[in-house]
C-alpha cells in the first residue's frame, strides 16, 4: 500500500483498459477497434506503460476492488503483453483487495486452452466471452469468426483452464432472427458452465457497418410483437438456467453478479486506460482520445490524453445516478441515495411519483425499484428521470 492510508479508509476504485486491437470488424460494433497488428500494439503498450505512471498518484488512499480488460478484444494480446500491463497494477503498491475482480474479455476463436491457462495464471478470474449466439445462421449475419460449436468449445476450454467465472454475451434482435433459431442457443444454456450472461439487442449505431445498410436489413427485422417475445423466451430460458436476471440486461448464478459492472451502475469512481476510454472519478466524467497517434502523442507529452469532460450540475447528476443505478432489480434506497448524494427537488419526487402511478416504479419501504413493465420499457423511464 502506497502512503499511511488505514485499510478501513481506502476508497473502492475500480480500473478498465481498453484493448482496441481485433482481427476483424464487426458490421454492427461502434466501438474504437484497431486492426490487430504488431506496430500498434507496440504503441499502444508503451503509451498505456506511460498513462499508468501519469495516473498512478491518483490512486494513493484508494483500494482497487475490479480490473476490466475490454475491447477490442483483449485476447488477442498475448499472455506476456497483459502481464506489461497488469503487472505493473499488481506490483505498484496500491492496495488491491483480496477478492478483487480481473476480468478479461475473449473472442472464441483466440479461446485455446493453453492461452486461457496462461492468462489465468497470471491472475485474471473472469472470462467474458463474445459469444453472440449458438446458431451459425445468426453468426453468419454477424459476421463473426467463430461457429456455434468453437464458442461452446471455448466454453469448456475456459471452465477446464480454471475459470469459475464464465461470462458470455448474447444478442437478439438481429436480421432474421426467429423464434426457433433463437431457441436453439437458448436451449443449449442448461448445459453450459457459465455463471454470468449479458443480453443485448442489436442496435444501429452510427460509422457500422449495418448502419450504412439499415435500409436494407429493417425488413428482415424482428417487429415489436416478435422483439417482444425474443426478449421474455430469454429471460425465462436463461432464468431456467440457473441465473438471475440482477440488472435489466445482466444475469448470474448467486454470488456471481459482475462487481465491476455493478460499480457502473451504483457510481463507483473508475479511472479508464487506453484510447477511448471513459473514466468516472471524483464526480467528473471523461474520455481518452480515440485515435492511437493522437492518444499516444499527448502521453509522449507528459499530457492526460483527454478529449472530452464534464461535470453534471446538481441536481442533474442526481437524476442521471439514480436512471442508472435503478436499473439493479434491488432497486435504490431512497433514504440511502439522498444521505449519499443530495436531497431530491419535490419536482423529481412527483416525476418518481407518476412513474409509479403509470406502473413502471414500485415502492417498498424507502426501496424504489421498477416493475416488470418499468424494466421493459427501461428507456422511456430513463428518459423521463433524466
Ligand atoms: S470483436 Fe467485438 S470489439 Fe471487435 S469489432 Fe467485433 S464486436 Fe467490436
Amino acid at each position: 500500500m502506497i502512503g499511511n492510508w488505514a485499510s478501513e479508509n481506502l476508497q473502492d476504485v475500480s480500473l478498465y483498459f481498453h484493448v482496441p486491437f481485433c482481427s476483424k470488424k464487426c458490421p454492427y460494433c461502434h466501438f474504437f477497434v484497431l486492426p490487430d497488428k504488431d506496430f500498434f500494439k507496440e504503441q499502444f503498450l508503451a503509451s498505456i506503460a506511460q498513462e499508468w505512471k501519469l495516473r498512478l498518484p491518483q490512486l494513493i488512499g484508494k483500494r482497487i476492488v475490479s480490473i476490466y480488460f475490454g475491447g477490442g478484444t483483449p485476447s488477442r494480446l498475448s499472455p506476456q503483453q497483459l502481464l506489461s500491463i497488469l503487472g505493473p497494477v499488481l506490483n505498484s503498491g496500491v492496495e488491491i483487495d483480496p477478492n478483487c475482480e480481473i476480468t478479461l474479455e475473449a473472442n472464441p476463436e483466440d479461446a485455446s486452452l493453453s492461452l486461457l491457462s496462461d492468462f489465468r495464471s497470471l491472475g485474471v478470474n473472469r472470462l467474458s466471452l463474445g459469444i453472440q449466439s449458438l446458431d451459425d445462421g445468426q453468426l453468419h449475419v454477424l459476421e463473426r469468426q467463430h461457429s456455434s460449436q468453437r464458442g461452446i468449445d471455448a466454453i469448456m476450454a475456459a471452465e477446464r483452464a480454471g475459470f469459475n467465472n464464465i461470462s458470455i454475451d448474447l444478442m437478439y434482435d438481429l436480421p432474421h432472427q426467429t423464434l426457433a433459431s433463437w431457441k436453439s442457443t437458448l436451449d443449449r444454456l442448461k448445459q453450459l458452465p457459465i455463471t454470468h450472461l449479458s443480453l443485448y439487442n442489436l442496435t444501429f449505431e452510427p460509422h457500422t457497418g449495418f448502419f450504412k445498410r439499415k435500409k436494407e436489413l429493417t425488413p428482415h427485422l424482428p417487429n415489436d410483437e416478435q422483439s417482444l417475445r425474443l426478449l421474455q423466451e430469454a429471460i425465462e430460458a436463461i432464468e431456467n438456467a440457473g441465473l438471475d436476471r440482477y440488472e435489466i440486461s445482466a444475469f448470474a448464478r448467486p454470488g456471481m453478479h459482475s462487481r465491476h459492472n455493478t460499480g457502473y451502475w451504483t457510481a463507483r469512481p473508475f479511472l479508464g486506460f487506453g484510447p477511448s476510454a471513459f473514466s468516472y472519478w471524483e464526480g467528473k466524467r471523461f474520455r481518452n482520445i480515440a485515435h492511437l497517434n493522437r492518444y499516444a502523442e499527448a502521453l509522449a507529452n507528459g499530457a492526460f490524453p483527454i478529449d472530452f469532460e464534464e461535470r453534471l450540475a446538481y441536481p442533474q447528476s442526481l437524476y442521471e445516478l439514480l436512471a442508472v443505478r435503478i436499473r439493479l432489480k434491488e432497486g435504490v434506497d431512497m433514504a440511502l441515495f439522498e444521505k449519499s448524494h443530495g436531497t431530491l427537488p419535490k419536482e423529481f419526487v412527483d416525476r418518481l411519483q407518476s412513474l409509479e402511478e403509470r406502473g413502471w416504479l414500485k415502492r417498498a419501504g424507502e426501496v424504489c425499484s421498477l416493475t416488470d413493465a418499468g424494466m421493459l420499457f427501461y428507456d422511456s423511464v430513463a428518459t423521463e428521470l433524466i
